[in-house]
């Protein structure tokens, strides 16, 4: 496995590899690398003879009070996982390398980002769009990997790609989570003993929503209330929403049906953990799926 930190590197890398009949995979991370990160790595290994991992804490998708200089970095950790999830390649450039002196330019996807995380993170979706376009214009992947664990990011970055005719296919993956439930993600990391063991309510709140919708409630308020009733009864969680939407306008429907996603955003200690469920309601039957 080969490290590289600037765009003209990674561009050769990659144009060696093409040359040599390999497909190019990229999956786009901030680093402090998990199994999940892991699960999209090895996917991303099966599909494609040449894999590129970035490690980028992109500073255009923090606001001002987040958690930017905080967010947890490890690049010699990340190294080693990387390369045994199957890596070939890993960018990780500097925050002046992606944004040099005099960058002026962002893109926005300004309906599905008003929702959801967008409306308590305004300008977040508009910077992980601006620089997932700028990884897929400098690899220039066959096929690019996230995980549905950000659902609302992978609807953003669909909607980009299908807008923008930015060639490559984009390709989900189902969120890999603790044996407890808890979603997998770099942000673990700030919780203490007691706030890890209060984190779990976020997925029970998540499977107790889709319990009412398997036996017949199709009113999203009355499933959210039953997602809050479960949040409630942890005392450390304090929800930021808690949603059944239509999985592609991310919207509230007057009832659920087809393609639905739970969605929850709650405060723990310093930790935001967001999680989702997402569900093809059919008249009778309701069975998960990944977007
Ligand atoms: P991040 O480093 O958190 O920006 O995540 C990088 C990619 O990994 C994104 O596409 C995430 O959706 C994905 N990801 C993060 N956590 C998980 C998880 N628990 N399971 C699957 N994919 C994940």
């Amino acid at each position: 496995m080969e490290k590289v930190n600037d765009i003209a590197g990674v561009t050769q890398l990659v144009r060696d590899a093409r040359a040599n009949g390999r497909s190019i995979a990229l999956v786009p991370t901030m680093g402090f690398l998990h199994p999940g990160h892991g699960s999209l790595i090895a996917r991303a290994r099966a599909e494609a003879g040449y894999v590129v991992v970035s490690i980028f804490v992109n500073p255009a998708q923090f606001g001002p009070s987040e958690d930017y200089r905080d967010y947890p970095r490890d690049l010699d950790r990340d190294t080693r996982l990387a390369a045994d999830a199957g890596a070939d390649l890993i960018f990780s450039p500097s925050p002046e390398e992606m944004y040099p002196r005099g960058y002026d330019t962002f893109v926005e996807v300004p309906d599905l980002s008003a929702v959801l995380c967008g409306a308590s993170r305004p300008g977040h979706f508009r910077g992980v769009a601006t620089v997932v376009l700028k990884l897929l214009n400098i690899v220039r992947p066959d096929v690019a990997f996230f995980g549905q664990k950000d659902a609302q990011q992978l609807l953003v970055i669909r909607r980009l790609v299908a807008d923008l005719n930015v060639p490559g296919r984009i390709v989900a993956a189902p969120t890999v989570r603790e044996p407890d439930g808890l979603a997998m993600s770099s942000r673990n990391a700030y919780l203490d003993p007691e706030q890890r063991r209060a984190a779990p309510a976020i997925y029970r709140a998540l499977q107790a929503g889709e319990a009412a919708i398997g036996e017949g409630e199709r009113d999203p308020e009355a499933v959210v209330a039953v997602m809050r009733g479960v949040l409630a009864g942890e005392p450390l969680l304090r929800p930021d929403y808690v949603a059944a939407v239509d999985a592609a306008t991310l919207r509230r429907p007057p009832l659920l049906s087809g393609r639905v996603l739970l969605a929850v955003a709650a405060r723990l200690g310093r930790a935001k953990l967001i999680d989702n469920l997402a569900l093809d309601v059919a008249p009778d039957i309701v069975r998960r799926i990944t977007l």
